[in-house]
């Protein structure tokens, strides 16, 4: 019984990720289990609520809010007003509001529920095995979005009329999909089917067709969530090297898709953090470690100790991995380095000579995202590629933000926009290094900018003048534009991620980044805060043969480091690297050493690690980013405790390294047969201990003790463990990127930092 006079009532505003996720069916029945009445609003600042009633019942209500919010919610601030009660005859769900200010929080898609699960495999349920079931608590959000506020008419589920009972679930709040916006069901939604390249392969069921296909060993191209993969049986030797011909992608590893926990334990080991992760509603690639007896192609991960794994997260994967597939190769679609293909045209088009097969839907992608890609390193998940069930979530701040735009760098891009505590980092866009990618990320930048309503007259950029990214805040006429030093921002992304707001020791271990004198950065100590840094030390510079190339061809490195360790007497270092580099090589690149032609000067982390590389024989040149560092990291031994001399020197006020010495003991090592294995691990060392005496030089004279670690290097498990324990047993702080990548995908949300306290420390 309601009563009849309502003696309080309370106006609520809650702000979060309040809507898509099941939040106005949970207000309507706990309005009702209080007996209270009124109504509830999906509007573009948040959820607004008007109640009233009993006033114990009103208490107790609001109480009840944040203890009972449904699964995917998260509620970021209540507001209450009391009023005079407005006599409500009952509780209502009022249509959406839109005001063009106002903004909300929108949630990334999530994986497929248990409650959803079930009713997959069970026969009696009329969506028995329909690939698109999906509920408020689960399901696609951010890549069908296509305005706010988010409405089923909003998104790409707007040309599929709901049947008389899905319109009935979703008309009923006692349902668990009521107002679930990508509602369906087989008699109404969208639907698979299965082509080859000339047609539409007739059969009753284009799934199980496909895990027929697959068993045969045919690639097929499965359009998912945030986009198509490629999928193929991931113990399949023959099929896995055609996909790496056809893909041009020799060695870099494949993520492979596993039915469940068990079948993953055949092959990887899993401990109880990482089992958390791979089941976690975001259901990233997980980086798990192989086990020797693993049946899983040799192909899949070759030089790589680690497996990328995940679990389903679609209603298809499911029904395609219920078959005997151990697991199944799922990389993205596309070619080397171009986005993620997610049209039904486009795929045909681009993925032509790629697939065998296309299992296509009907439902439009309006957002592509990729997977996301992370690891567990101390019960700590850190996220390395941020995508797909992270984005567009925001990264909170402690303090208000200028509305910026930051571009991001160019490899692994990723965009950042700001407003107030909120940075909303884009997903992972990739490497601006193609117009087909350039369009994505224009693309993107808009939607952003429509979703959250931010309209940036501030744009932050890299300061290398040639990526897209830079040439896209040049393009921007009438705003106002910072350029940020690519290290500095590594630096602020930690700090921000850390909730560091002081000077702080900044260690950037990177590949590239364009340095305030114009030369490539890469080994940086930063005394440094927002506002700006002073450099403090750095590696010795040293030429690059042929500038880009020599990041291709890491043997280059390897003969300038030689060249620096002998003062350019090669000829009688008489060990296997130089028998084996072509003689005419060495004379044309000791010539660009010498003469100083196309020669840029690097301080860069990533091409010491390439050179030492090269030179113990484990990668002369590379086929993806980061091979050479990532294959000298797999072979480092673990329980070595020597390293290298190395020797650092003041100049003119900066600190700087100079590893002549470690080359020449490297030299000596390979001669008398010491193994990549100790090598390696002597060489990380030796990177930790410079690292740990450089921030024991600063600490003494800035007395400064947090040192905050970023830059892609960091993805290196052993550098990044070692350099913390390391740092900790001389009574430092170490911070490190945790749910911000610490490679370049991270620079965006620094970017934005420095912008706003350079524009802050301005007025
Ligand atoms: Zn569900
Ligand atoms: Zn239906
Ligand atoms: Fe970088």
């Amino acid at each position: 019984m309601k009563p009849t006079i309502a003696t309080t009532r309370a106006k609520l505003l809650i702000k979060g990720i309040v809507q898509g996720v099941g939040f106005r069916p949970f207000i309507y029945n706990l309005a009702n289990t209080y007996n209270l009445n009124g109504w509830v609003l999906n509007s573009s600042e948040g959820v607004y609520i008007d109640i009233e009633g009993d006033d114990e019942d009103v208490r107790d209500f609001i109480e009840n809010i944040r203890k009972k919010a449904p699964p995917l919610a998260v509620i970021d601030s209540i507001d209450i007003l009391y009023l005079s009660p407005a006599n409500y005859k009952s509780f209502i769900i009022k249509p959406s509001e839109e005001d063009p200010n106002k903004y909300i929080k929108i949630s990334p898609d999530i994986s497929i529920c248990d409650d959803c699960l079930t009713e997959l495999f069970n026969p009696n349920d009329r969506r028995y095995r329909y690939p698109f079931i999906n509920c408020t608590n689960c399901g696609p959000r951010f890549t069908i979005i296509e305005g706010i506020p988010y409405d089923r008419k909003k998104t790409t589920m707007k040309s599929f009329k709901m049947c008389q009972l899905c319109q009935k679930e979703y008309d009923d709040p006692s349902n668990r999909r009521f107002h679930a916006q990508p509602n369906a069901c087989p008699k109404c939604g969208p639907n698979v089917f299965l082509e080859n390249i000339d047609e539409r392969i007739n059969c009753e069921d284009p799934i199980k067709k496909a895990i027929e296909l697959l068993g045969q060993g045919k690639i097929i191209a499965v359009k998912g969530i945030g986009g198509f993969h490629l999928a193929c049986d991931a113990q399949n030797d023959d099929v896995i090297d055609l996909l790496r011909k056809r893909k041009k992608r020799s060695l870099k590893p494949f993520a492979i898709m596993c039915r469940d926990i068990d079948k993953i334990k055949q092959f990887c080991i899993v401990n109880e953090y990482e089992e958390k992760l791979l089941q976690s509603v975001q259901r990233p690639i997980v980086l798990l470690k192989k086990r020797p007896e693993s049946t899983i192609s040799d192909l899949v991960a070759p030089n790589n100790n680690y497996f990328g794994v995940m679990l389903p997260y679609t209603p298809l994967h499911y029904l395609l991995l219920d078959s005997h597939f151990l697991a199944l190769v799922m990389t993205s679609a596309n070619i080397t380095e171009e986005p993620i293909v997610i049209d039904n045209d486009e795929a045909k088009e681009r993925l032509a000579g790629l697939a065998d097969y296309f299992l296509f839907h009907n439902r439009d992608i309006r957002m592509r995202c990729d997977d996301s890609i992370a690891r567990v390193y101390e019960k700590q998940t850190l996220v390395i590629r941020r995508s797909r069930g992270y984005a567009p979530y925001p990264v909170d701040l402690d303090f208000t933000m200028k509305e910026i735009l930051a571009c991001g760098a160019e490899l692994k891009n990723t965009f950042c926009l700001t407003r107030d505590n909120h940075a909303f980092i884009s997903h992972h866009i990739g490497d601006l290094q193609n117009l087909i990618a350039y369009n994505y990320y224009l693309d993107s930048i808009e939607h952003y900018k429509m979703l959250f309503r931010i309209d940036p007259q501030i744009l932050a950029y890299d300061l290398h003048p040639d990526y897209l990214s830079t040439k896209y805040a040049f393009s921007q006429v009438g705003k106002r534009l910072i350029g940020v030093q690519h290290h500095h921002a590594h630096i602020a992304s930690c700090m921000a991620e850390n909730s560091l707001n002081e000077k702080v020791i900044g260690v950037a271990m990177d590949g590239t980044g364009y340095g305030t004198d114009g030369n490539i950065w890469g080994c940086e100590f930063l005394l440094a805060d927002y506002v700006g840094f002073k450099r403090y030390a750095h590696l010795k510079y040293l030429p690059m043969p042929g500038g880009d190339m020599a990041v291709k061809e890491p043997y280059r490195m390897a003969l300038s480091y030689l060249h620096n360790a002998f003062d350019g007497e090669l000829d009688d270092i008489d060990i296997s690297f130089i028998n084996r580099i072509d003689d005419k090589k060495i004379s044309l690149i000791k010539k660009m050493i010498e003469r100083n032609i196309n020669a840029p000067l690097t301080s860069s982390c990533g091409r010491l690690f390439d050179a030492v590389s090269s030179l113990i024989g484990i990668r002369d040149i590379i086929t993806y980013e980061a091979q050479s560092a990532i294959e000298l990291e797999m072979v480092a031994e673990s329980d070595i405790i020597d390293r290298y001399d190395y020797e650092i020197t003041d100049q003119k006020g900066c600190l700087i390294i100079d590893v002549k010495k470690m080359f020449c003991e490297i030299t000596s090592d390979l001669k008398n047969g010491l193994s990549k294995g100790i090598i390696s691990a002597k060489f990380h060392n030796t990177v930790i201990d410079f690292i740990t005496n450089i921030c024991k030089e600063i600490k003494t004279t800035e007395g400064i003790n947090k040192v905050v670690l970023s830059g892609g290097v960091f993805q290196n498990q052993y550098l990044l463990a070692n350099t913390i324990k390391s740092l900790e047993n001389n009574r430092f702080k170490a911070y490190f990127h945790k749910k911000i990548p610490t490679n370049d995908g991270g620079i965006s949300l620094g970017q934005c930092l420095i912008a706003n306290a350079q524009l802050t420390e301005d007025f």
